[in-house]
């Protein structure tokens, strides 16, 4: 229990916007997109700047207050909003300062995938951020970050030059190739285990139109078409992102869809996508040269704020036949139609290039990410959504490898942050011993400080 003046006090030195239960704003504060999360923090600090994050650190640590950290809100676990705690609201942090000379741009930690790309393509620059719009540029950095540039360019993460980190301390540490280098391994992966992070600096690329969209089949097309998929994405350059999905599609209702994106010539790009395009008798082909922020912002009407969302992800090494036949037979069967499931994410390029221990985020050599990614509408639907996404994980599960993509998991218990950080896990332990020795910063995948570290060689 902290003692009310201790509360007063502290929220009247923030510069930003605070709000406690009952007040103007508090509901609207503590809501995150996924509705499946319903907690009620003590106190919402809404930050303006780094020095409102050291206060809110400080004050956690004085009164041992549980702390979580809301960047864009999206984590489907719901970890930005804890229960009867201090939640740590970067959202209002929105500065961004685009240098076009050095390619770079340093952005507060508030900013979404949209803002961002917005103010980075007014100099025809852009780096590998995520695909829906709304998302936040930090929890996605922090954990990974795949995007339609991730073939090019990496990982969000990969292209991060350096980060201003508060640590559990309440000192605010720059991290980068130069400064904090442990720090900087660290921070790039595990998804904001040692520290609030309240601006990071990227590398920019020149990125103008793409060639954009998707094709859209039957649903009994599913299992030829995953073959193609397969095939294919043994096939494509770097420049070519591609993913598919069991999804409902306005107007044509469920189908299974192979969206991409061809980042480079657009003559290229049309012939590179000309397989995908003229195969089968698509029900949709909505593939056009597009301006990047479009490509960016398509599929937002597929994930409106306010759906109930559960996820279950894993890697595959090896799409099998058998694999395929797996997911075939879950496709068009979800109990609700707005779920974007199954689903498999192909990575490849220079997101698969860099060494598995370079960055603390260790998924290099996997060629697939499958997803059971469901959304629904009402609460009295979550008992058979949640059972539907389970069952599918299930069947999978023999050809899905321990791995997972920690940006995509719903919470599943603390074994996951074996599963996210996989070979890294050690040297991870050892830097939250370091960073953060009393586990202030818990609402992520956690690594616990208290576990034993293995022993040295
Ligand atoms: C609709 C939708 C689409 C998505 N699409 C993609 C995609 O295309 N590619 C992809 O890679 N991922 C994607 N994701 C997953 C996304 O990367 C994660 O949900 C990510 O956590 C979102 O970041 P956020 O800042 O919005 O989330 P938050 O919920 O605010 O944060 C997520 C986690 O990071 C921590 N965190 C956030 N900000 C900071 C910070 N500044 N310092 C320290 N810790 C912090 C939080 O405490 C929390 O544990 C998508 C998610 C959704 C819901």
């Amino acid at each position: 229990m902290v003692p009310d003046s201790a509360l007063q006090t502290f929220r009247s030195t923030l510069r930003g916007a605070s709000f406690c239960p009952g007040e103007p704003g508090y509901d609207d504060a503590r809501t995150i997109p996924n509705a499946m999360i319903n907690r009620r923090p003590a106190v919402i600090a809404r930050c303006a700047g780094a020095a409102d994050v050291i206060a809110c650190v400080r004050f956690a640590r004085e009164h041992d207050v549980l702390v979580s950290i809301r960047g864009g809100g999206h984590s489907v676990a719901g970890k930005s909003v804890c229960e009867a705690g201090l939640m740590i609201d970067l959202s209002g942090m929105k500065g961004i300062r685009v240098d076009p000379a050095r390619r770079t741009a340093r952005a507060q930690a508030g900013l979404t995938l949209g803002e961002f790309d917005r103010e980075t393509q007014a100099f025809g620059l852009a780096t590998t951020l995520g695909t829906v719009s709304k998302t936040g540029i930090s929890g996605l950095t922090l954990g990974a970050g795949w995007g339609h540039l991730h073939g090019v360019y990496g990982l969000a993460l990969d292209n991060l030059i350096g980060v201003d980190v508060v640590t559990a301390d309440g000192r605010l540490l720059t991290a980068s190739a130069s400064e904090n280098q442990d720090l900087f391994w660290g921070v790039r992966g595990s998804g904001g285990n040692l520290g609030i992070v309240t601006s990071l600096e990227y590398r920019l690329h020149e990125v103008g139109s793409v060639w954009g969209g998707a094709v859209c089949h039957p649903t009994d097309k599913a299992k030829e078409l995953l073959r193609f998929f397969r095939e294919w994405s043994d096939r494509i350059p770097d420049e070519l992102a591609i993913q598919c999905a069991a999804l409902t599609l306005p107007g044509a209702g469920r189908v299974f869809a192979i969206a991409a994106c061809y980042h480079g010539d657009l003559a290229q790009g049309e012939k590179v996508l000309q397989p995908l395009r003229s195969w089968g008798k698509p029900v949709a082909d909505l593939f056009a040269p597009m301006p990047y922020v479009q490509m960016q912002s398509m599929f937002d009407p597929f994930f409106p704020p306010g759906r109930l969302t559960y996820v279950k992800s894993n890697f595959v090494q090896t799409l099998s036949d058998d694999a395929i036949e797996t997911l075939a037979a879950f496709v068009g069967t979800s109990p609700s139609l707005h779920s974007f499931a199954p689903a498999l994410e192909h990575w490849h390029g220079a997101a698969t290039r860099v060494g598995v221990s370079d960055t603390a985020f260790p998924h290099r050599t996997n060629k697939f990410n499958f997803m059971a990614w469901s959304n629904w509408e009402s609460p009295s639907d979550s008992e058979k959504n949640v059972l539907w996404t389970r069952d599918c994980w299930a069947a999978m599960k023999p050809f899905l490898i321990a791995g997972a993509y920690g940006n995509y998991v719903s919470d599943e218990g603390d074994a996951i942050a074996r599963e996210a950080y996989g070979p890294n896990y050690d040297r991870l332990l050892t830097l939250k011993k370091k960073y953060d020795p009393t586990n202030l910063f818990r609402m992520n995948h956690n690594i616990k400080p208290s576990i034993q570290a293995p022993a040295a060689d």
